[in-house]
């Protein structure tokens, strides 16, 4: 799950991480009065959504006095905000952060991160912070710092030493940087992150280390401990196909491709993918409906990806293990008739049962395409979407 800045922001101010003073604003009249409250005299009015590169895309922007706080605020308000990371169609903005302009001596880079190669939480840093991290780590890797840590004992005072004198924070912020990257590592261990990235973390004319920006991203398998997290969920950042799917328990994201695909296991899911792009098709989506999928289960599936206007064709693709085939039979037949299947669908069942599923699609009088293999049933699916 992700959430605002402002909301990170506030995650950070209670675990004693430095951040400006701001406040959220729904409107152009919160706006002017949050300015007005948090006194001047330069203001940062910022667009929040759950994407990066705002500034690059015309949504953080300075200003001197309380007209030009309305005037930006009314500007970006309900603007379509484009960035690299929203993709061409944008988000819509529909909250502010108004903030107190940083006096800014040099922006760095900061991430608190779960690197999956050595099982350990990564804490990396990088003198080049403000601009895309990702262009750094491709053309001058060298310049991006990381230090692995021991959750016995967290974060070291000598790690974080290393980390602020390797990107050239000065000898008298130092001490503060250290007390900075520790706080951030844990609250990224309270809240349960799987990443707390702050870009950038600034070093202001008077010598104070800052964060101004925050990034978080919160493991969903931990949500059910942090209710205080789970109410900051803005479900207008959301696609609304996820959200419908995660009503019923299936773990649903959206693709670009024309093949919906209906698969039991998260394995199975992305080797069907696989096997889908092997035969030069290409997935609408990724789709586990988990290994107890009832009727009702299988008929919002079937619903989700139909509602996505690119879908062609669909492939269902089942191991029938503790699940029994006839069962997913009578779930498709069932979702087949109640949805009013409009595109080919494709079916291919394994395991438990699997004769008598088969025997059940043959009868049902639905133009469903059953096949054996993986491979006849990708390629079955690509051909149908064509
Ligand atoms: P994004 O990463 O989405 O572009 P940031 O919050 O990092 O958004 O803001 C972009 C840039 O705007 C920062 O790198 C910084 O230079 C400037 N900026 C952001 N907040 C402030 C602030 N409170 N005071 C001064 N400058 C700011
Ligand atoms: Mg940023």
């Amino acid at each position: 799950m992700k959430i605002h800045e402002y909301q990170a922001k506030q995650l950070l101010r209670e675990h004693g991480v430095p951040v400006p003073r701001g406040k959220p604003a729904f409107s152009v009249d919160e706006a002017v009065a949050a300015a007005q409250e948090l006194g001047g005299p330069v203001w940062v009015v910022k667009a929040q959504i759950h994407a990066g590169g705002r500034g690059k895309g015309g949504g953080v922007k300075l200003a001197r006095s309380l007209d030009e706080v309305r005037q930006l605020a009314s500007q970006i308000l309900g603007m379509q905000l484009v960035t690299h990371q929203t993709g061409p169609a944008g988000q819509k903005v529909r909250r502010l952060l108004i903030e107190d302009g940083a006096d800014i001596r040099k922006e760095y880079y900061v991430a608190v991160l779960t690197d999956r190669a050595t099982q350990k939480v990564a804490v990396m840093a990088s003198s080049e912070g403000g601009m895309d991290i990702e262009e750094v780590a491709a053309k001058t890797p060298e310049k991006i710092l990381k230090v692995f840590v021991d959750p016995l004992v967290g974060l070291q005072d000598a790690q974080g030493l290393e980390l602020a004198a390797g990107i050239g924070i000065p000898l008298a912020s130092q001490a503060q940087a250290v007390e900075v990257f520790k706080k951030l590592y844990q609250c990224y261990m309270d809240t349960d992150a799987s990443l707390v990235e702050i870009n950038p973390l600034i070093l202001e004319g008077s010598g104070q280390i800052k964060a101004l920006d925050a990034k978080f991203n919160i493991d969903d398998n931990a949500l059910f401990r942090h209710p205080e997290i789970v109410a900051l969920r803005d479900l207008d950042e959301e696609d609304p196909a996820e959200i419908e799917a995660s009503k019923f328990d299936l773990a649903y994201i959206q693709l670009d491709g024309n093949i919906g695909c209906l698969v039991n296991g998260a394995g199975l899911a992305m080797a069907t993918m696989d096997t889908i792009k092997l035969f030069g098709g290409s997935p609408a989506n990724f789709l586990d409906v988990g290994g107890g999928a009832t009727t009702e289960k299988v008929t919002e599936a079937f619903k989700i990806m139909l509602h996505n206007p690119h879908v062609k064709a669909i492939l269902v693709n089942i191991f029938g293990g503790i699940m029994r085939c006839d069962t997913i039979a009578e779930g498709v037949i069932a979702a087949s008739r109640t949805v009013g299947l409009s595109v080919p669908l494709v079916v291919r069942m394994k395991g438990t049962n699997e004769e008598i599923g088969r025997k059940m699609l043959a009868e049902s009088g639905l133009p469903i395409i059953s096949a054996n293999t993986m491979g006849e049933a990708a390629q079955a699916a690509v051909h149908a979407a064509q």
